[in-house]
């Protein structure tokens, strides 16, 4: 279905560009070959509009050229300011056309040929790098350009003055010459399938450019197909411009301005492309955050989240009325563990203990590690007597369950200091500091031991 629809969407390009065709037969077959309008207002107002027109869009496409270098809108530059130079007489002689006809008639051709010729070459570096022109290399290549336009235009005054301005060959060899290389642009063009938009309007205004020397070969002037000739150019030379401008406003460069389907294509990676990313990101962030909130070697919470998690229980607590203790606990002559056993042993010893801890506590209450051997747990709902018993277990616990470790005999102590939360308004701060004291109490009183309030 998709080619289908592809095909259709081809032949409907093909179809419109070759509309001028049936106007040109319905003129060639139908007009009445006498009717003219011959209107010197009416052509030179035309012609302003066309100047105005192409001297714009040369200066659009060399704005663009600015930007992206690309070779081929050096020559498109050069074409459309060829035209310019060498139609702007044609309008300018039209009051001459009574007298010297071909001095007004033949800049038509030769502007159009001009034109073509620049575009063939820009058809030649069509896809090529971009280029690094110097400002003097630059300057002399329009420089260049503009005499030999000029040099075109004088030598168009000459011929129009000599024997051979009315032969039917050198009309037919302009216009037939414009026709060639529009045709053969065309052929360059489709060989290089272009997908980019732009240079599917390019195509298009080369058919109307060879469909308007066609009509200007079988017009006379001022009859009803020169009229049709000039406004098919202009449907042509309207298109061209109107993908410039195209250009100017997406990338300034007629290479790189995809088709609508690249464009959405590259979108949907790209979305799918950030949309994992983000993911992953999210992932790494939530492994980051528990990384910065555990202990690395117990697993228990670390002081900071201890800190944070404590804090919001004590909030509730105060809310809810309910008593709430705090117990610090530290590990008696750890020091001799690590010196009797080995740093390794140590470190067992503070897993095994850690794990020990979290068995005899309930699910609201908050452990964690705060350094070295000591610990602190924080008890919701628990009075003074209910906090001693916790802490309490906590040490024979730990007595028990620490004293093999790894097939060796450890057999550690714990001592606990506690604090409980009596009065409204106590801050975790002050609970650590008399938790903290009673903790240095149960050391000088012999360690192994649980104090809390007298
Ligand atoms: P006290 O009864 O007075 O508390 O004596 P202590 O030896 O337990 O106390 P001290 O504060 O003098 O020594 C604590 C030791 O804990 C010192 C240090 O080598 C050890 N330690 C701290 N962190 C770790 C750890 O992560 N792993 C191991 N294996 N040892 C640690
Ligand atoms: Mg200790
Ligand atoms: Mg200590």
């Amino acid at each position: 279905m998709l080619e289908i629809v592809r095909l259709y969407k081809w032949s409907l390009q093909g179809l419109f560009g070759f509309i001028p065709a049936l106007a040109i037969a319905y003129v060639w077959f139908f007009s009445e070959p006498t009717m003219r309008l011959e209107s010197h207002a009416i052509h030179e107002a035309a012609i302003v509009i066309a100047i105005m027109t192409s001297s714009f869009i040369a200066y659009i496409t060399w704005r663009c050229y600015q930007h992206s270098r690309e070779p081929f809108l050096r020559w498109l530059t050069l074409g459309f300011l060829g035209f310019t130079l060498v139609y702007l007489p044609h309008g300018l002689l039209t009051r001459t056309a009574d007298h010297n006809i071909w001095l007004f008639l033949l800049y038509g051709p030769a502007s159009r040929l001009t034109m073509m010729l620049c575009f063939v070459a820009g058809l030649v570096h069509y896809g090529r790098q971009q280029e690094v022109l110097s400002g003097r290399e630059e300057r002399r290549f329009w420089l260049l350009g503009v005499l030999l336009f000029l040099a075109i235009d004088l030598l168009v005054a000459i011929v129009a003055y000599s024997p051979v301005a009315g032969s039917l060959w050198l009309r037919l060899t302009l216009e037939g010459g414009a026709l060639s290389l529009a045709l053969l642009s065309s052929i360059m063009l489709l060989a290089r399938r272009p997908t980019s938009p732009l240079m599917l309007i390019y195509l298009l205004s080369l058919v109307m450019f060879m469909q308007s020397s066609v009509a200007f070969m079988l017009a006379k002037p001022w009859d009803h197909q020169w009229w049709l000739a000039h406004a098919i150019f202009a449907a042509g030379f309207f298109l061209l411009s109107y993908g410039v401008a195209q250009a100017y406003l997406t990338t300034r460069s007629f290479v790189t301005v995809y088709s609508m389907e690249q464009v959405l294509d590259d979108l949907r990676q790209q979305t799918r492309q950030t949309e994992t990313a983000l993911h992953q990101l999210e992932q790494a962030n939530r492994e980051l955050q528990q990384l910065a909130s555990t202990d690395f070697l117990t697993g228990l919470s670390n002081r900071r989240r201890f800190i944070g998690d404590a804090q919001r229980q004590i909030l509730r607590s105060q809310h809810s009325g309910h008593p709430l203790a705090l117990l610090a606990l530290d590990i008696d002559h750890f020091k001799q563990i690590n010196d009797r056993f080995g740093h390794g042993m140590g470190d067992q010893v503070l897993r095994r203990l850690a794990q020990s801890m979290n068995s005899q506590l309930r699910p609201g209450d908050l452990l964690g590690r705060m350094g070295g051997e000591e610990f602190l747990v924080l008890l919701p709902e628990s009075d003074a007597s209910q906090a001693k018993e916790i802490a309490e277990r906590l040490r024979l616990a730990a007595e028990q369950d620490c004293q093999r470790v790894d097939g060796e005999q450890v057999e550690i102590t714990l001592s606990v200091g506690i604090a409980n939360a009596v009065t409204e308004g106590y801050t975790l701060e002050a609970l650590m500091k008399t938790a903290d004291d009673h903790l240095y109490q149960a050391k000088q009183a012999g360690r192994n031991r649980v104090i809390g309030e007298p």
